[in-house]
């Protein structure tokens, strides 16, 4: 009994040594990647269910680690937010992203959103940040979109609100993403100066054959038409679910249906090539 338990234990260190190790390899790791340039920006379009038009490119944060390959947004993120590294990387997607989108053809009404960390929202000079990156590259604040999530507003509202307010004003619209699965309180809906909802993509992909789990897209997109905000499916990828949202009168989709987030090359040829038959 006792030498199960033994190795019992030495298994869990061994696993829980390989987790830290690996936190502090991609720790280290993060340190570097802004220098090394070892991130890139993927777009992903929105597409306006109406027209079939896209409407709006969110970009995606890569990063490409030299000896471990790609490590996924899900995984680097959270490291480069307890470090502090989500606001010098944060600051290069957004001056990224503007400057590349700027120079796509075609692609003179198409907005830009981005997802923010909340310790970007809670930075003191976090306007000014978006407004200089803007400014610098010419991005016109009024085509930006921020994606933020539930849980972050529960964090010093009042002033999340009033950076908020200001971008807002500027043009700039802000969503809530994964929305569904965050600390949902209707009252912050009512607070904040909230233009879309994003509708998390496992509401999206509940949609399927002989099932009607859909109810809850049906309810929020019915509150979102009551409170006049935008809504955003995500992850849609069959035509059942985009036909679904069709007759729900959702107003804009994403997914692998449309396009898996893809580099500003592709996303020019896509445009280009928009709507295929
Ligand atoms: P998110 O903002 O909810 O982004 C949507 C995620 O779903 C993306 O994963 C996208 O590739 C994936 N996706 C899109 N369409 C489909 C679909 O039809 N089916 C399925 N199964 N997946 C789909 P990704 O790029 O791995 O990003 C994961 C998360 O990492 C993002 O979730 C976002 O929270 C975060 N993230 C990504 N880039 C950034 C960034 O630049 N800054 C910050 N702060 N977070 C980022
Ligand atoms: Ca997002
Ligand atoms: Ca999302
Ligand atoms: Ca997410």
């Amino acid at each position: 009994v006792k030498d199960e338990h033994k190795g019992h234990y030495s298994f869990f260190d061994a696993a829980m040594s390989n987790r830290i190790d690996r936190h502090l390899n991609i720790e280290t790791g993060l340190r570097q990647a802004l220098d090394n340039q070892e991130f890139r920006v993927v777009y992903q379009p929105q597409v306006d269910v109406e027209t079939g038009a896209i409407t709006a490119m969110e970009a995606l944060i890569r990063w490409q680690h030299p000896e471990a390959g790609e490590i996924s947004p899900g995984e680097f993120i959270p490291v480069a937010e307890q470090t502090g590294l989500i606001i010098p990387i944060g600051d290069w997607l957004l001056h990224t992203a503007c400057e590349e989108m700027l120079r796509w053809p075609g692609a003179e009404h198409l907005r830009l959103a981005v997802n923010l960390s909340p310790l970007q929202l809670n930075q003191r000079d976090f306007v000014q940040r978006v407004g200089e990156i803007c400014g610098n590259t010419g991005f016109p604040l009024s085509r930006l979109d921020l994606e933020i999530t539930e849980n972050l507003l529960m964090r010093d509202v009042d002033s999340v609100v009033e950076k908020l307010r200001t971008l807002s004003r500027l043009g700039v619209t802000v969503a809530i993403d994964d929305f569904g699965t965050g600390y949902s309180s209707l009252s912050y809906l009512q607070r904040l100066p909230i233009h879309t909802l994003k509708i998390d993509q496992s509401f999206i992909q509940a949609i399927r054959e002989g099932q009607d789990e859909g109810t809850l897209v049906e309810t929020i997109i019915a509150m979102a038409q009551g409170l006049d905000l935008r809504v955003v499916a995500e992850g849609v990828e069959t035509e059942r679910q985009l036909n679904y949202l069709r007759r729900l009168k959702c107003g804009y989709m994403q997914g692998y249906y449309f396009s898996r987030p893809i580099n500003g090359r592709d996303a020019v040829n896509l445009l280009g090539s928009w709507p295929r038959e």
